[in-house]
């Protein structure tokens, strides 16, 4: 079993290393914990060269980038979320917003660009000439169902030295995806989810089997019953398969004890921890 001590950060994919580090450092410094989390995220969505966060996203099938971003906060138990939002290139600030300043969860749409910009963001064009190219040869390949290597998000989920529990996660969803498809990130109990009594998780994958499955809110109801995050990611990777499903799916755990594990279905995956020790990559457990 993993165990390390707190403040302890997990990530999806290799790029959640970066994110893990600007994380890091906003907490130390002793800023507050969703700083952290958002300004980690923040960094991958502005890297043009991950085409599935952010800006230089692959777009939809009509060519537009449209942007999904979840929020939530252990200690009040809050979120907040936007879905399909479309020209913003730092979708997680935006669902802060949404969680500290309306009474709302979710914004979709024409109404979370509205928020958006009423807020004070701006309007960028969020597809550069890599994603354009990628998206014209996908296009071409007559993608419907296939899960292929251009979907990843980051999910970021952080313990604080308080033990306190915040996560956040922010994707261009599927590469060329249906116009107005919304994938798990968004979904509180899908893309993402914290008790802060007990841990948090955040998903990768293909969004429509993970919402199936309420993917991570069931993880986290697995530790509220004393299963370890990696044996709690494992029973739902299960779960998922014995029932069918062949989509690609991966998650990472994190509990409140700073014990965390990762499983994915069928093919493994790579996700980022950093703690007072250091920092590192690994690989998470593959469940058939
Ligand atoms: N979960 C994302 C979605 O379905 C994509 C991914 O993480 O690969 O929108």
């Amino acid at each position: 079993m993993k165990s390390l001590n707190w403040p302890l950060i997990i990530s999806t994919w290799n790029f959640g290393a970066k994110a893990n580090r600007v994380a890091w450092e906003t907490l130390t410094r002793g800023e507050d914990p969703l700083d952290a989390v958002e300004k980690g995220i923040n960094v991958v969505e502005k890297d043009p060269d991950v085409t599935s966060v952010g800006y230089g996203s692959i777009p939809n099938t009509d060519g537009y980038v449209e942007l999904d971003a979840a929020i939530m906060s252990g200690p009040t138990h809050k979120a907040g979320a936007v879905a399909a939002l479309k020209e913003i290139a730092t979708p997680i600030s935006v669902a802060r917003k949404v969680m500290e300043k309306t009474n709302s969860v979710l914004l979709v749409g024409d109404g979370a660009l509205k928020f958006a910009l009423k807020n004070g963001f701006k309007r960028v064009t969020l597809l550069t000439e890599k994603a354009k190219e990628k998206w014209l040869k996908r296009k071409n390949q007559e993608r419907v169902k296939k899960v292929d290597d251009n979907h990843d998000t980051i999910g970021l989920v952080l313990l604080d030295s308080r033990r306190n529990i915040y996560a956040g996660c922010s994707t261009s969803g599927l590469a060329v995806k249906i116009s107005g498809r919304v994938g798990d990130s968004p979904i509180i109990g899908a893309g993402l989810y914290v008790d802060n009594e007990i841990g948090g998780v955040a998903a990768t994958g293909t969004g429509e089997q993970i919402m199936m499955f309420c993917g991570s809110f069931l993880i986290v109801e697995n530790m509220r019953r004393g299963i370890p995050p990696q044996e709690a990611c494992d029973a739902v990777i299960k779960r998922m398969a014995s029932k069918g499903q062949k989509e690609w799916v991966g998650f990472i755990a994190l509990n409140k004890e700073g014990q965390y594990g990762a499983a994915s279905l069928e093919k493994e995956f790579p996700y980022a921890i950093y703690c007072k020790k250091g920092e590192a990559i690994q690989k998470s457990k593959v469940c058939e």
